[in-house]
């Protein structure tokens, strides 16, 4: 039951916040942008959506172009709950896309953290999802070299494994019970070195 009420209520927070990131990207192109501004906020929403997640790029959105804001304006601005906004700013910082100061609050006596985003934190970020995302292919490619010519596919395309394993299931799928056909490699490995030559480019000159 909690379980059930703790999903509606993330569902409607979803909602809010894909809302809220149209009313900011509908804000944003109102306003005439070089084209290197246009490339540097889609690489940022890029560099966001691969090391945190859509969820964290109203936040974004919204400290772009200001400084040193709560994370109470924040919250208000994006219409979310300040322990959201909070976890998102925490994620950002870990990826050092924004920085912070605390100061306290000479009324309240608590400390206040302020945020701002840190567009210097952007191109290393980028680079380091490129080079991560190369080891990645490096490893793959290993993987299906080693298995070269013995590898086992689903027709219904649920489950692929090499030999060892598809023996050990009977040659059937895991998922669906078909029976599994062999597959030749060959295309995926040429695909994955095209893959890394491009990869290796851009890593390269980034
Ligand atoms: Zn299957």
């Amino acid at each position: 039951m909690a379980k059930k009420t703790a999903r509606i209520a993330g569902t409607a927070r979803n909602l809010r916040l894909r809302r809220n990131a149209r009313i900011a990207r509908a804000r944003k192109t109102r306003k005439v942008k070089t084209g290197i501004q246009r490339m540097s906020t889609k690489l940022t929403e890029n560099v966001v959506m691969e090391s945190i997640g859509q969820e964290a790029l109203p936040v974004v959105e919204y400290l772009k172009g200001r400084k040193d804001i709560s994370e109470f304006v924040i919250a208000k601005g994006i219409r979310a709950e300040v322990g959201y906004v909070r976890q998102m700013l925490y994620k950002l910082q870990n990826q050092n896309l924004v920085t912070y100061f605390r100061k306290k609050d000479r009324e309240k006596g608590w400390y206040i953290s302020y945020w701002s985003f840190n567009p210097k934190g952007v191109p290393d970020l980028a680079l380091a999802i490129k080079r991560n995302r190369l080891q990645m292919l490096k490893e793959r490619l290993y993987n299906e070299e080693k298995h070269r010519g013995l590898f086992y596919i689903c027709p219904k395309f649920c489950s692929r494994m090499e030999f060892e394993a598809a023996t050990e299931a009977g040659f059937r799928c895991p998922e669906c019970g078909q029976p599994l056909q062999h597959q030749d490699n060959g295309k995926t490995i040429e695909r994955i070195k095209e893959n890394i030559t491009e990869l290796s480019k851009e890593a390269a000159v980034a």
